[in-house]
């Protein structure tokens, strides 16, 4: 039944329609801020295979002090949705009141996690990455790799894309948003890729490094956002232990993230790894010298998930789009 104080309901097509790029940017920038600060705080994972159609399933929380955002997403991943026309991950954003418990809206998780796993990795290129970065590197061509591509695209003047994919035949997806959005696109080999990249954004399923230390140039960001359970792993653990790391935040990156591997084999310690909220606030330099290697692990939290839907609740309600219902 529609009613005037029951919780908005939000749809994916309406996340899709209000949520741009730069107010994803601008919520998950902010919630990494606060969660350096001690604003914000995610709460421990749930993540469980199902023993049903070969499926992992989960919830990712927290609270937004500052914002006053609290709430969950609840989803995973179902390998056999594509069979079936769908998207294989699934979700959906719980929001509450903070001050009674109430549900306050419920809002669609899929497009909105493409969109703040974009900003992510852009918020880490615009702290990080040198300014006078000219060619961004892609690898993975999959569902997130044209998200990530378009985001990474308005951080700095880039001219050119160069791409590689395990699977060659997904590139052409990443060509026509580079030729849509005016960059020269070359599909090179992992080893060109490195020699030509000042930024590269990974983006796979891989559970085994695809670049090597040795190839990748001085001065280079990465933003790795493959990595996001244990055992995954897109790049090589050396290379991880040269660079400056960086991460949303360090409990995942050593647990589920790129740095695990490097932590695990002693190659690098925890205390190394920064926030990059503290490169926010203004609290840490983030880069220091045109030759470093800065890396940007990239695990995926509740609190930016939580952030963009409050976002898409907000301009939701604003616009009057969406309609309350009774529960
Ligand atoms: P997708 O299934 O659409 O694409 C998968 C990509 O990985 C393709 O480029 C494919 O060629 C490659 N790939 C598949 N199997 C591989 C293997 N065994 N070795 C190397 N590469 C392989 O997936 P997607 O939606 O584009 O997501 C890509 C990855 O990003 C996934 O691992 C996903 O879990 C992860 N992800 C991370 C975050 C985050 O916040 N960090 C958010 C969303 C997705």
């Amino acid at each position: 039944m529609i009613t005037q104080d029951g919780p908005l309901i939000v749809t994916e097509d309406l996340c899709a329609q209000l949520v741009g790029r730069q107010q994803a940017f601008d919520a998950v920038e902010a919630v990494f801020g606060a969660m350096a600060s001690g604003g914000a705080r995610n709460f421990p994972v749930i993540r469980e295979a199902l023993g049903h159609a070969d499926a992992i399933y989960g919830f990712k929380s927290g609270f937004d002090r500052e914002r006053q955002v609290l709430g969950v997403k609840s989803g995973g991943y179902w390998p056999g949705n594509t069979d079936r026309g769908l998207t294989n991950h699934q979700s959906t954003v719980f929001l509450f009141d903070p001050d009674t418990g109430r549900l306050s809206a419920l809002v669609g998780g899929n497009y909105l996690t493409a969109v703040r796993t974009a900003a992510s990795s852009a918020v880490s290129i615009a702290h990080l990455a040198r300014k006078d970065a000219k060619v961004l590197g892609m690898v993975g061509a999959g569902h997130q790799s044209t998200f990530q591509l378009r985001a990474a695209a308005e951080q700095r003047a880039f001219e050119k894309v160069v791409a590689w994919n395990p699977h060659p035949d997904m590139l052409p997806r990443l060509a026509s948003v580079a030729d849509e959005i005016g960059l020269e696109f070359e599909s090179v080999s992992p080893q060109e890729l490195g020699a030509q990249a000042d930024v590269i954004i990974t983006i796979t399923s891989a559970f085994e490094p695809l670049l090597m230390k040795e190839w990748i140039k001085p001065g280079t960001h990465l933003a790795c956002m493959g990595t996001d359970t244990k055992g995954k792993q897109e790049v090589d653990p050396a290379l991880v232990s040269a660079a400056s790391v960086f991460t949303d935040e360090v409990a995942q990156s050593v647990s589920i993230g790129e740095a695990q591997h490097a932590v695990g084999n002693g190659a690098l310690t925890e205390e190394a790894i920064t926030p990059i909220g503290a490169v926010i606030n203004g609290v840490h330099p983030g880069r220091v010298s045109a030759d470093q290697i800065t890396l940007f692990d990239g695990t995926g939290v509740g609190l930016q998930d939580l952030a963009v839907a409050s976002v898409a609740a907000r301009l939701a309600e604003d616009s009057g789009l969406a309609q309350r219902i009774a529960l």
